[in-house]
């Protein structure tokens, strides 16, 4: 045999337990090491090249050949190991020729009643202010949205804003035509939208429950910490009104579980309490954060020292989350459910999200922008609803985004979990889409780490769980015994 190598960006190796682990970094698999693919592995991590005189000398009197050429094939057939001499392949870019769609984002109000102190959008104005989208341009948005999303049974359309409830009145229209013009075509449309909860009724939350939304709650946790930053435009804390027409919502909401969303800022970013107050203590199925790191305003963002204890806190939690798993008990970490579907799915990502890619987002003249946040930007946009997605433009976009070898992320062990990180949050940062946010890239590696360690207790523990919360996918492979099966 030639002389072999280890691609080492394609391998990654956690000890869970005593058991070796072993991540297929292009495809998020895990597989356990056995005994002779172990071996293997060490060998191959300690030399550079491995030929077949090497192989047969260093573990030739412990492993039969069949077993070893077995095995090599394994690893060979994963990209695990390479020609010693191969050339590096090609970044292998998908080309782009039509934009399918399953979600469109309608951003119904620029407008907020509030004025929380951290905001981010660009385009946020005041209530007086706000310039509400037309029913027409939301029409025109559906209608493109079904036209785009052929060969799918079902759509999604997400009411943003500003606060999207400051235009419910768009939002029923919205409802009332597209259902029945989604049947009529043989879909089923479903509704989503991120409120602050202020302007919640009985009524609406009944009319809310009959078209079965997808409700997210943004809330801070308990009073002395929501109120820091989530304020009226006069600067008073709003977790009073929030609570109380939270309570009355999980109470009379039976349709879909309700999650809450928290952004945690300097000063507030008490993991566990907040969890435990918006979890326990007021109902929420699912809590889950979302650390503000590129904000406009500085002084909210977390520092590289606060960042890291936020993520450590994130792990306090997680490991409370693996405990309750292995009981059979969902405790309702948002992070680490998602953290936890892409270790179980196999994730394979080739960009980091659905931004412009199955899914856009409508501003109040129509014009197209990859997702809700970059709505009010400067960033280009990609078409209008009324004449179409302008697909070479966005296909060359999304064809960049697969390609961020010159940023670090193709050798990076992460990869087809990352794909290079927010296009926005890296707009924000660093004034570049692709420019990875590096700062966080280390602590999100440790964050897989962490989930991975996490997935083989809880498989070893419970392997239920997964069924009913995740779908697990079962890896197979030779060369390394079956992960751990479901
Ligand atoms: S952005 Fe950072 S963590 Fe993500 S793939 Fe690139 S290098 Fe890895
Ligand atoms: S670009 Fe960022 S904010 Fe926009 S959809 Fe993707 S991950 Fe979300």
């Amino acid at each position: 045999m030639n002389a072999l190598t280890l691609v080492r960006h394609n391998a990654h190796r956690v000890d869970v337990d005593g058991h070796a682990m072993l991540m297929h970094v292009p495809t998020t698999s895990l597989f356990e090491l056995d005994g002779v693919a172990r071996d293997v592995f060490d060998l191959f991590q300690r030399r550079s090249a491995v030929d077949a005189e090497a192989m047969r000398a260093e573990l030739g009197a412990r492993h039969a050949p069949g077993t070893l050429s077995d095995c090599l094939q394994s690893f060979l057939s994963l990209d695990i190991l390479r020609d010693a001499e191969a050339p590096e392949a090609p970044a292998r870019i998908t080309k782009v020729e039509e934009i399918p769609l399953s979600t469109i984002i309608l951003n119904v109000n620029t407008g907020c009643n509030l004025s929380c102190t951290y905001c981010y959008k660009e385009d946020l104005t005041t209530p007086a202010k706000g310039r509400k989208m037309a029913f027409e341009t939301a029409r025109a948005s559906f209608d493109l949205l079904l036209k785009q999303a052929r060969g799918r049974d079902r759509v999604n359309v997400v009411f943003f804003g500003g606060e999207p409830l400051s235009n419910v009145e768009l939002i029923r229209e919205v409802v009332a035509y597209a259902e029945p013009v989604a049947r009529a075509a043989g879909k089923t449309v479903d509704f989503s939208l991120t409120t602050n909860a202020t302007l919640l009724t009985e009524e609406l939350v009944d009319w809310f429950d009959q078209h079965r939304f997808a409700l997210t709650v943004s809330m801070d946790g308990p009073k002395a910490l929501h109120d820091v930053n989530r304020r009226t435009v006069g600067g008073k804390g709003t977790y009073d009104v929030v609570a109380r027409n939270v309570t009355m919502l999980l109470a009379r909401y039976k349709s879909r579980p309700v999650g809450a969303r928290v952004t945690l800022t300097r000063g507030v970013a008490d993991v566990m309490g907040i969890h435990r107050h918006l979890k326990n203590e007021l109902g929420f199925a699912e809590v889950g954060f979302g650390p503000a790191t590129s904000g406009p305003i500085a002084v909210f963002n977390l520092d590289a020292e606060a960042l890291g204890q936020v993520f450590e806190d994130m792990k306090a939690l997680g490991r409370l989350y693996v405990e309750a798993a292995c009981r059979g008990e969902n405790i309702g970490f948002s992070n680490m459910h998602q953290l936890l579907t892409d270790i179980a799915q196999g994730t394979k990502k080739a960009v980091p999200c659905g931004a412009g890619l199955g899914m856009l987002a409508v501003d109040g003249a129509g014009d197209l922008h990859l997702c809700h946040r970059f709505v009010g930007s400067n960033q280009p946009t990609y078409g209008n609803v009324e004449s179409g997605i302008d697909v070479p433009k966005l296909a060359a976009f999304i064809e960049k985004a697969q390609d961020r070898s010159d940023y670090g992320c193709r050798t990076c062990r992460i990869r087809s979990i990352c794909a290079g990180g927010c296009y926005h949050e890296s707009y924000a940062r660093q004034g570049d889409v692709f420019a990875p946010v590096y700062h966080y890239c280390d602590l999100m590696r440790d964050w897989v780490d962490f989930g991975i360690e996490a997935y083989v207790r809880i498989m070893r523990a419970n392997p239920g769980f997964f069924r009913t919360q995740l779908e697990p996918r079962i890896t197979r492979s030779g060369a390394a015994k079956e992960v751990l099966s479901a």
